[in-house]
């Protein structure tokens, strides 16, 4: 009876204290409407449809009172030019995949993928818990920009071949759609690189101009059809293990908001991380059993173009390191997380999934 009756005169306390006591701050707070930039058509509906996660939970979680107005690549900006444009100024967030600017400096890789490098989970491990965030950050500084994790698509696919790549010795000469550091390392194989727009590669690859595109994964593969046109698909795709998008924010808009709009900020970051990566392994798979259906050919890569390509890989890095210290700086770190998380990764996680996938 008497603990009843503490329980109940605490309660009424506690209702009292949030109810009244506690000031709302975001009813009192600033009314704020700020124009993010996204580097990603709509038609790339999970990756693009991040940004308005972020938007949505962003504005429920503070009233109404934070509002973010989500631009599709091209509309305020090139999709390319996405990070400029928020160091700048001009837009006061963005959405982007940090790969796009190896051109600046190729540590800013480390904030989305480098082949051979990270699965998902380990990126959330090394940016969240790891110490790799912090380091980031450190480099996006220099660009007035602070940035957060805003998704993931997982391991993706390696892409559509018109003929099937039966050992290194095939991949001479061939002409495929493979962007930023993957293109150079392929380069390395004797594939002929090249960089094309989303809307441009299925018409490159239908009238021969190129015989190989990589993309992303079943479920956006299939929207663009490459499956009509090349119907070798080859996996995993290794220059992109794990790939992050990240939120742009520059530091001085960042810097004027109040705490409690920062910490709904960085929580609706958070959410849209999760929600993107849960999207891609829930649409996947379905995806890539319609394509089977429709006649497309599942091949793994050969072990030699996988060892030669892992090889090329570090080679590039351990050169870069050499000329860049910013990059030389992430990469020992990011190195040395590495080889310890597959160490762990390949004892519990691998031979529960191998078992789950293979054994009969
Ligand atoms: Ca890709």
């Amino acid at each position: 009876m008497q603990r009843r009756t503490f329980l109940k005169s605490a309660g009424a306390g506690l209702g009292v204290s949030a109810a009244a006591l506690a000031p709302n701050v975001f009813a009192d707070g600033p009314a704020i409407k700020w124009h993010l930039a996204s580097s990603f058509p709509k038609s790339l509906d999970i990756i693009y449809g991040a940004a308005e996660v972020l938007a949505n939970r962003l504005s429920s979680l503070t009233d109404g009172k934070f509002q973010l107005r989500v631009h599709a690549g091209g509309e305020l900006v090139p999709g390319l030019q996405v990070l400029d444009a928020v160091q700048n100024g001009t837009v006061d967030c963005g959405h982007s995949a940090s790969y796009y600017y190896v051109g600046k400096n190729m540590a800013f890789a480390f904030d989305c993928a480098l082949p051979f490098g990270l699965t998902a989970r380990q990126q959330n491990a090394w940016m969240y818990s790891g110490g790799g965030l912090k380091l980031m950050r450190e480099l996006f500084k220099q660009y007035n920009i602070i940035q957060f994790p805003g998704g993931n698509t997982g391991g993706q696919m390696g892409g559509w071949f018109r003929k099937e790549i039966k050992s290194l010795a095939d991949l001479k000469g061939l002409k495929m759609r493979i962007p930023g550091v993957g293109g150079q390392i392929m380069a390395k194989l004797g594939v002929v690189p090249q960089t094309l727009a989303g809307g441009d590669i299925y018409p490159s690859l239908e009238r021969g101009a190129i015989d190989a595109a990589e993309w992303v994964g079943p479920y956006d593969d299939e929207k663009l059809g490459f499956h009509k046109i090349a119907q070798h698909y080859y996996y995993p795709g290794w220059w992109e293990g794990g790939p992050q998008l990240s939120f742009y924010v520059n530091i001085k808009k960042w810097n004027t908001l109040p705490d409690a709009y920062k910490a709904a900020f960085e929580c609706a970051c958070t959410e849209a991380n999760v929600k993107m990566l849960a999207d891609y392994d829930f649409k996947n798979p379905q995806a890539l059993m319609r394509l089977i259906k429709q006649g497309a050919k599942l091949h793994a890569f050969p072990k030699d173009v996988m060892l030669a390509a892992r090889k090329a890989a570090f080679a590039l890095y351990e050169e870069e390191a050499k000329k860049n210290p910013s990059f030389a700086k992430i990469y020992k770190e990011w190195k040395a997380f590495r080889d310890m998380e597959n160490q762990w990764f390949k004892v519990a996680e691998a031979s529960y999934t191998n078992f789950l996938y293979y054994s009969k």
